[in-house]
């Protein structure tokens, strides 16, 4: 069974903790795009854990873990996440992780060109996370970047290096008048971060495609969410990367397989971290409660998110182009503090009230048009359909008809079990 694990809407959604908990029925989890820009929380009972590279299944004793040809790995970041890892007792192997030869390198100049370019932009900025994602995936498609597979032989790169380093400089030095960079550095950096990897290189396309063969239950895990693809996402507040689950089969090395399932994470209101059209975008107090209600900070930065209500609009759009077969539900005990629960039904944009999600001037110049729920009150302790309230069971089912795909499981609490099933 081939299945991909896929944000519905900005990202955050919690698809780190479905992951955790969905891994325990499948044996290989694979990251297919994206680098280390957005981070997982995962809280299982051997710790707390950020993971920004590594697939959930590396906290799973007996899953097998893929970095795809997809992603885009920061050396340097890899190697402190693994070392945090194993300070918690997590095994990192050659046999517990797998990465492709054919993922791209995301270089130390690359997270330097990241943060000149948004320093110069000042008060324009993307909100970028500063970490090389965009120069790196530019450099992929412009193919002047080194992927895995050359750490196998690196010192044989040593003039690549240096030709790729003379035109990175032209950017660097003559374009922003920072010091240039160093073929020299960026090999040592090379040695030092990523020839401990060797072992762990291999052709991941092959190893998947025998285990789809055998039958193995395999994860596509995405990072962020519907919304911040770079096709169908809000352009340009995107990530560099596909994070839609028809590119799941492809990022990972298995373009000739079908995906069998698409399981769409939805949390139950929404956030979003960085800067780009937010429609349905809470202000002030109540901002503030949600925001502290839901934990609501980037794994990977800190940053505080925006946050808002459920956003049907936006939701039922990101359900759409996920393809989600079914919906996991997430975070709904945060929704306990609320005495009538605020739903974002439709956007006004020139008068016209509008439902299918808008994108460019019209999607920057809507507003939110809200509608209330009854609240549920505190639903943490629930674990079965029976012991949720009639009113969390009612507003679960009003999402599924807003969003018209139906919800499989319901994530009260970031604790593994604190999960119901619907079925
Ligand atoms: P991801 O990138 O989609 O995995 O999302 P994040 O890791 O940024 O955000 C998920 C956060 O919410 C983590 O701190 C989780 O432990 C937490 N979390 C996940 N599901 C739930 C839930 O159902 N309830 C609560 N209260 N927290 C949750």
């Amino acid at each position: 069974m081939l299945t991909a694990i896929v944000g519905v809407n900005w990202g955050d959604e919690g698809k780190g903790r479905m992951v955790d908990l969905l891994s325990e029925r499948c044996d290989i989890v694979v990251r297919y795009q994206g680098g280390n820009n957005a981070g997982h929380t995962v809280v299982n009972d051997k710790g707390k854990f950020i993971l920004n590279l590594m697939p959930s299944g590396i906290l799973r004793d007996g899953t097998v873990n893929v970095l795809g040809p997809g992603m885009v790995i920061d050396l340097e970041h890899l190697c402190g996440e693994a070392e945090r890892l194993r300070q918690g007792g997590i095994s990192v192997t050659p046999e517990t992780l797998k990465i492709s030869d054919k993922a791209t390198v995301c270089m130390p100049y690359h997270k330097l060109l990241d943060c000149l370019e948004e320093d110069r932009l000042a008060g324009k900025k993307f909100g970028s996370t500063r970490r090389g994602i965009a120069p790196v995936y530019a450099d992929k498609y412009m193919k002047k970047t080194l992927r895995m597979g050359d750490l196998l032989d690196l010192e044989a790169q040593a003039e690549h290096v240096a030709d790729i380093v003379e035109w990175k400089n032209l950017t660097v030095e003559k374009g922003y008048g920072h010091e240039p960079v160093r073929a020299g550095e960026i090999m040592d950096w090379l040695r030092t971060f990523g020839l401990p990897w060797r072992d762990f290189i291999c052709d991941t396309s092959l190893f998947l495609d025998e285990a789809a063969d055998q039958g193995r239950d395999i994860l596509f895990e995405a990072q962020l969410g519907a919304l911040r693809d770079i096709d169908f996402g809000i352009f340009p507040y995107t990530s560099s990367s596909s994070t839609i689950a028809a590119y799941a089969p492809v990022g990972a090395g298995v373009p000739g397989r079908k995906l069998d399932r698409s399981i769409g994470i939805m949390k139950a209101y929404s956030s979003c971290v960085g800067e780009g059209p937010f429609t349905c975008e809470f202000f002030g107090d109540e901002a503030h409660a949600l925001r502290e209600a839901g934990g609501e900070y980037g794994a990977a930065t800190g940053r505080p998110r925006r946050v808002g209500g459920f956003d049907v609009v936006a939701s039922r759009y990101g359900v759409r182009v996920q393809g989600c077969t079914e919906i996991a539900l997430t975070k709904l005990d945060v929704l306990s503090y609320l005495e009538k629960i605020p739903v974002c039904v439709a956007y006004e944009v020139d008068g016209e009230r509008i439902t299918d999600f808008p994108s460019g001037r019209r999607l920057a110049q809507a507003r939110p048009v809200y509608e209330y729920r009854p609240g549920f009150g505190d639903v943490s302790g629930c674990r079965k359909k029976e012991e949720l309230p009639r009113e969390a069971l009612d507003y679960i089912a009003y999402l599924e008809k807003a969003v018209g795909c139906p919800i499989k499981y319901v994530s009260v609490g970031p604790e593994r079990d604190a999960c119901v099933e619907m079925f």
